[in-house]
């Protein structure tokens, strides 16, 4: 019998695995995967569960994974939703709950998709389904750990989907081959503090951080890559906090965040920020301190067989040619993207992360019915 991937998906909105709870579903999916045959291991690390799944012989030539979360985020206000957020109550043919778009049907059609798969054609080769409890919070210890776990046991995917919801309005429409990358500066500059009516025994700290914050978000990173938008610079914050209008304040701090492309790395714009921080030292008089974060750098898995075939299977089921896209904010793609190409494509996300998030029921079928035809496709 055919497996369910709405059943699935229900039992896993069920499961209130808010990160890092685990909340279930990771037993559940573990039970599900291994009554099929696949050779399940937890992969906890920290506070984090993690599942790795293998149908197959380990370390095959022909290798394709799935990589997704069971994580969700905070249900926010509890009684603004119309139905409760662990209920995944079907309504209208719309299936309620907090994950059931962001992405336990995603993991749901991948897990339903393969169980099928393997039992109907034993493929010459190995299904891997890499399951992470933490996506949604720091990603510490999730797919980074399964991804280091399976390094240190010889496991390996040759291909990876990971299932995140990436098409904005209609479904089929867009696949994602790469991200950019993300980072976030924070600056303060320091001056001397002082009697407003004084203002020549102060040093004020805030003209130079104006004139450094107009300097960064004025200039222009780039126009554009073959297969990304322009990157992008925002002042996010600039704060002083201070409460009197007759005191220089003896410091100010500000917050820059960048999304970039494949024009630049995290070290090549780490070193522009510090280049327009020494010139405004220069140039003020002040001592600013820089400190960076680099949440990931941009990747791309250039177009080719696996997003072809992705291309190809999505077509097929929806009539609809998804493009490919590096729009958004990052994923875990960003981590399996140093093990083996990697392309995400899944359901419509409008509602990810709001309170009466929900997934139209059919589109569980289709998605379920497009990682068939791309695990057929790719033992074809
Ligand atoms: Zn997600």
């Amino acid at each position: 019998m055919a497996s369910d991937p709405v059943k699935i998906t229900e039992t896993l909105v069920k499961c209130a695995s808010v990160t890092p709870t685990e909340g279930g579903a990771l037993v559940y999916l573990a039970e599900l995967l291994g009554a099929a045959g696949f050779e399940c291991t937890r992969v906890d690390r920290g506070e984090t569960s993690n599942l790795y799944a293998r149908w197959g012989a380990k370390g095959h030539a022909r290798s394709f994974g799935f990589n997704g979360h069971t994580d969700v985020v905070p249900v926010g206000d509890e009684d603004a939703w119309t139905h409760p957020p662990f209920s995944a109550n079907i309504v209208d043919g719309w299936l309620y709950g907090r994950g059931s778009t962001d992405m336990k049907s995603g993991v749901a059609a991948f897990a339903a998709a393969a169980i099928d798969f393997v039992t109907d054609t034993s493929p010459d080769g190995a299904v891997i389904l890499a399951i992470t409890g933490d996506e949604e919070g720091v990603a510490i210890d999730g797919t980074v750990a399964l991804l280091d776990w399976m390094d240190n046991q010889n496991e390996a995917m040759t291909a990876c989907l990971v299932g995140e919801p990436t098409c904005p309005d209609t479904m089929g429409e867009m696949m994602k081959i790469g991200r950019r990358g993300s980072m976030t500066a924070y600056f303060t500059v320091h001056g001397i503090q002082g009697h407003s009516a004084y203002p020549h025994r102060a040093l004020n700290p805030l003209p130079p951080m104006a004139r450094l914050m107009d300097r960064l978000a004025s200039h222009t990173l780039d126009t554009g890559t073959d297969h990304f938008d322009a990157s992008t610079l925002a002042v996010t914050t600039i704060d002083t906090g201070n409460p009197a209008n007759n005191v220089i304040p003896a410091a100010c701090k500000a917050t820059v965040n960048i999304r970039f492309n494949d024009a630049h790395t995290s070290t090549d714009l780490i070193a522009w920020l510090q280049s327009q921080v020494d010139e405004t030292t220069t140039a003020d008089g002040v001592k600013i301190e820089m400190k960076t974060q680099v949440s990931g750098e941009s990747f791309l898995t250039p177009p080719g067989e696996l997003s072809a075939l992705i291309s190809r299977s999505v077509k097929d089921v929806t009539g609809v040619e998804p493009v490919p896209s590096t729009t958004g904010g990052t994923s875990d793609a960003r981590f399996v993207k140093n093990h083996c190409p990697v392309v995400e494509f899944g359901l419509v996300g409008k509602t990810m992360h709001q309170v009466d998030e929900r997934v139209e029921v059919a589109h569980i079928e289709q998605l379920k019915e497009i990682y068939s035809k791309i695990l057929a496709g790719y033992f074809a």
